[in-house]
């Protein structure tokens, strides 16, 4: 996804400014240009860039910052801190509540993923406990009943729609109250999307929302519609009362920073985002982990939250005491290969971790990236106990590594290559030095506290 680029954008701006000699007005001025450009590039509309920039500048006040003071740190926090203001409109949405019917209604345009979505969701809530069902009230498009009749039939969850009846109106009213006498308390809306804004799409949207009373309007969005967002976003909300955005195809090719845009024309969170056609290709949205991850700090709560489920409570202290000493060795390299190993979709959780992610375990590459640790992992068991314990990068010399190759009968490139991961690695965990170390259900805070 091309919010990563996005990422590695603002990350270099910071670096390129941490290493100028002295933090002044212009290394910080750069350091926002650059920002300001990568964010504009990747279609977030102009004046959230020039509000953060604004912001951040008056948050940031160098003459004011004592010498002592870590100003990168400071800088790194207040665009993050922004980054976060953008995405989080400061009010969470309705939550559906289990055993309680609730009408949650999905609008956008047509194409944008919607009647995708409406499945994605119910899948979801469904394989929560939750007694979904669905409702397609999209008379419009040929196709979009039979579409959601075969999307719900393969998720086993119930569907109400009509070949015949051509009024959105009547059908979403019918199917509500069907479903509601069958104590179903998650009731999705499907309405009718058009190729564009249009008047009569607004007006049967609001006659099919008046009908319903939903609980909860989702809006849809193609995170690959760029610029357009805002306005698009904004369309919607007037017409009628958007609680939540869910954007798709983040898989794609997509700038993405229009998501961002959208938050901010709805003042509405994004709750989800599409990651893929599949039913199961659909993941929460949190925006401190988000935009950890977008700055490669990594999803540090996500990755704590992980690591509490799968490490056996015995083990977690010394292995969070280890990470907080920043001091990366072979052998803590090896133990977090075996943790990972054990931790289910390893994709997923490495996707979480700093550093880990776009090199070590590519999207879709997740069975080759497990046979690489293991191989890796073969290596290190041909390492002595001081080899793995030294954070020496200097002791591993060209015989050690002859010997290693030769243990684990793999070419000695192998073995080299297994070093520079783990150097790059090492690289990315000593800035964990000091990190505060959250206990069970602490771990918002952890970003703010990592020095990244
Ligand atoms: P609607 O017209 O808004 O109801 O859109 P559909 O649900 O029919 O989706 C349009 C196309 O987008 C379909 O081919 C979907 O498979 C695809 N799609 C939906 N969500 C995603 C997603 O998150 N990622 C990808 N790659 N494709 C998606």
């Amino acid at each position: 996804m091309v919010l990563a680029q996005l990422g590695g954008s603002i990350s270099r701006a910071i670096q390129q400014m941490s290493n100028a000699t002295i933090i002044d007005e212009k290394a910080l001025n750069d350091c926002l240009n650059e920002i300001t450009r990568a964010l504009l590039q990747s279609d977030v509309q102009f004046k959230l860039v020039r509000d953060m920039q604004t912001n951040i500048k008056k948050i940031v006040n160098l003459d004011d910052l004592a010498a002592g003071h870590n100003k990168r740190r400071i800088i790194q926090q207040a665009i993050f801190n922004e980054l976060c203001k953008i995405l989080d409109p400061g009010k969470p949405s309705f939550t559906p509540k289990k055993g309680k019917t609730s009408v949650v209604m999905f609008v956008g345009l047509q194409g944008s993923g919607k009647t995708t979505t409406c499945t994605k969701y119910a899948y979801y809530h469904q394989k929560k406990g939750w007694k979904p069902a669905l409702v397609c009230a999209d008379t419009f498009r040929a196709g979009a009943f039979d579409q959601l009749k075969q999307n719900a039939t393969k998720a086993k969850i119930p569907f109400y729609g009509s070949y015949t009846e051509s009024d959105p109106v009547k059908i979403a009213e019918e199917g509500v109250e069907r479903f509601k006498k069958e104590n179903c308390d998650l009731i999705i809306v499907d309405t009718s999307g058009r190729h564009k804004q249009e008047a009569a799409l607004f007006e049967e949207m609001r006659q099919v929302s008046e009908a319903t009373k939903p609980d909860l309007v989702i809006f849809v969005m193609d995170s690959s519609i760029g610029q357009a967002a805002f306005d698009q976003a904004q369309a919607f909300k007037q017409m009628v009362a958007v609680g939540a955005v869910i954007v798709t195809k983040m898989d794609g090719h997509a700038k993405g920073g229009g998501a961002l845009s959208a938050v901010a024309a709805t003042k509405s969170p994004v709750i989800f985002i599409g990651t893929g056609e599949h039913m199961d290709e659909f993941e929460v949205f949190d925006v401190k982990p988000f935009v950890s991850r977008l700055l490669g700090m990594g999803d540090w709560s996500g990755f704590m939250d992980k690591i509490h489920e799968v490490v056996p409570m015995d083990q977690q202290p010394e292995l969070l005491q280890k990470l907080s000493e920043g001091n990366f060795t072979l052998r803590i390299m090896y133990e977090q290969f075996q943790n990972l190993l054990k931790m289910g979709p390893i994709g997923q959780v490495f996707s979480m971790l700093p550093g880990f992610s776009a090199e070590l375990m590519p999207k879709g590459h997740e069975k080759e990236s497990q046979a690489k640790i293991k191989r890796y992992m073969t290596m290190m068991d041909s390492m002595t106990n001081e080899e793995l314990d030294s954070s020496n990068p200097k002791l591993m010399n060209d015989s050690r590594m002859m010997r290693i190759a030769r243990g684990a009968g793999r070419p000695i490139r192998d073995v080299m290559e297994m070093l520079e991961e783990y150097k790059r690695l090492a690289k990315v965990w000593s800035k964990m030095k000091g990190l505060k170390i959250p206990k069970k259900g602490e771990m918002s805070s952890l970003s703010r506290n990592m020095n990244a």
